[in-house]
């Protein structure tokens, strides 16, 4: 087998705020099947350290950004992990990136400069025997891996930054150059200067041997100024080392038919009892129209807002709506106010990974009307569990939805609702298209048929992961 390293900010199961942790936590196991023994380097929350073994302790670091620091070898939920145990930086209630109130840590600059520290010194220097002959960064937080690896002089292994959401740039006070160990030389606008501040990410883009991105489609976007986040340029210049590989999905953790969190299911049809389960569980009435759910951060990129004007158009017709999501304050109010003017919506704000198997275990439609979605996971799971996707056309949900246009339907390949502008406009025509095709159960069925036998794991991208890693580590 051959080693490649993997960092990231956090990992499923032991700590998730999004697709990222979905990810970092499916690709050891993905990249196993090509023949790379990936061990991930991950921050010791509190969360991570008490959900691991004693493992042993591999590397020491006597002044890591303010402290003392080692990593530990810990094997956790069959993850060979690398645990950055550091107290004064991870040691601390809340969640990875916030404090318990919400509010960013304020020296998190420090905090993912030293995991990236310590990637960028193990892909130097290996644990043991075990020499990476990759490294592979995953967005902002480790995103300094590369500028510092490329500072250990040319016996190193290549780097791969992969962005998993260009919105996220990394960015710090540019006085904190020195204490984060920065070269002067670095702070232009060709470097890691942004905006006459540091940025993590474009660091990361800049001195990355390769980047990658999460969907061929959100790759061509991160060319464009709408999408690029002011980094478009520096995209474009990196063009000929950027490549768009589609995100898989754990298919044990998301299998119908073993699926421990609801009453397994085989066929559409199985379906059934879900459905009745989920609308006793959110107190919503037998109606006539689709169950659909989201499940999902409240934030502005994920386009809830428009769906909250274009809900009259689904629960007007006997179509309901179940959520589940948190963060943006103002949108949690805005759907329980939607949910207490109308019986066919229930909300519950809060983070509940167990719920969001029942509800798209049991929905007959799932939505997503990002604004943009580098990948977007939720519905592959739709895909998997028959509850057809109604998405954005953007990223990666044009990537693994196909529409239910005419020809779609008749050729009998369509798996899925698409619609543009991302507009509550053209969302509620979406889900009046989606309320016809529902009262043509055949249709319906074809859709979710189609949808289930879908490959929605890593089949495909692991080997193409696995030919960037050889490419860029030739024997
Ligand atoms: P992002 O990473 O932008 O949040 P993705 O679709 O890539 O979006 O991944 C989101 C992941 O987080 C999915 O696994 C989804 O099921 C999960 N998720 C999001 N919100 C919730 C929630 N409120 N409860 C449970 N799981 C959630």
């Amino acid at each position: 087998m051959k080693p490649v390293l993997s960092v990231a900010s956090e990992c499923a199961p032991l700590i998730k705020t999004g697709g990222l942790a979905d990810v970092a936590g499916a690709l050891p196991a993905a990249m196993a099947t090509q023949g790379w023994d990936m061990r991930t380097l991950i921050p010791g929350y509190p969360a991570v350290i008490s959900q691991s073994g004693r493992g042993r302790v591999v590397m020491e670091e006597d002044d890591l950004f303010g402290g003392p620091a080692r990593i530990r070898a810990v094997i956790a939920d069959g993850l060979k992990l690398l645990i950055l145990e550091a107290p004064h930086l991870f040691d601390r209630g809340g969640g990875p990136y916030n404090d318990p109130s919400g509010r960013d840590w304020p020296d998190n600059p420090a905090r993912f400069a030293a995991l990236s520290w310590m990637g960028a010194r193990i892909g130097a220097e290996g644990v043991g025997r075990w020499m990476p002959r990759i490294v592979h960064a995953h967005d902002w937080q480790a995103g300094l891996v590369p500028l510092y690896l490329s500072q250990r002089g040319d016996d190193r292994p290549s780097s791969i930054l992969t962005i998993h959401n260009m919105a996220f740039l990394g960015m710090a006070p540019a006085n904190l150059r020195a204490a984060l160990r920065l070269p002067e030389s670095g702070f232009t606008q060709d470097g890691y200067e942004f905006w006459n501040q540091i940025s993590a990410l474009k660091a990361g883009l800049v001195w990355a041997d390769h980047i990658t991105t999460v969907s061929p489609s959100y790759a061509r976007e991160l060319l464009t100024q709408e999408y690029g986040a002011g980094l478009d340029g520096l995209m474009r210049a990196r063009a000929a080392n950027l490549s768009g590989i589609l995100n898989g999905i754990d298919l044990e953790a998301w299998n119908p038919a073993t699926d421990p969190h609801i009453e397994t299911y085989k066929s559409p049809g199985g379906k059934r009892r879900a459905k009745a389960a989920l609308r006793a569980e959110f107190e919503l009435d037998e109606a006539d129209g689709p169950l659909c759910v989201v499940v999902s951060r409240l934030s502005d990129q994920k386009g809830l807002d428009i769906l909250l004007d274009a809900l009259p158009a689904l629960v007007d017709r006997g179509g309901q709506l179940a959520l589940l999501g948190s963060g943006d304050k103002g949108l949690e109010t805005r759907f329980r106010q939607a949910a207490n003017a109308h019986p066919n919506i229930a909300v519950h704000i809060g983070y509940d990974e167990a719920k969001s198997h029942r509800m798209i275990a049991g929905a007959d439609a799932i939505l997503v009307p990002s604004r943009f979605e580098p990948c977007g996971l939720t519905q592959l799971y739709g895909l998997r569990y028959g509850a057809v996707p109604i998405v954005a056309y953007t990223g990666g949900l044009i990537d693994t939805v196909i529409p239910a246009t005419p020809m779609g339907l008749r050729t009998g390949v369509a798996t899925g609702l698409q619609f543009h502008p991302v507009t509550s406009h053209a969302l509620a025509g979406a889900l009046i298209d989606a309320v016809t095709l529902y009262k043509r159960p055949g249709t319906w069925a074809a859709l979710q048929k189609n949808g289930m036998r879908q490959q929605v794991g890593w089949e495909a991208s692991a080997p193409d992961y696995a030919a960037l890693y050889e490419e860029l580590s030739p024997d």
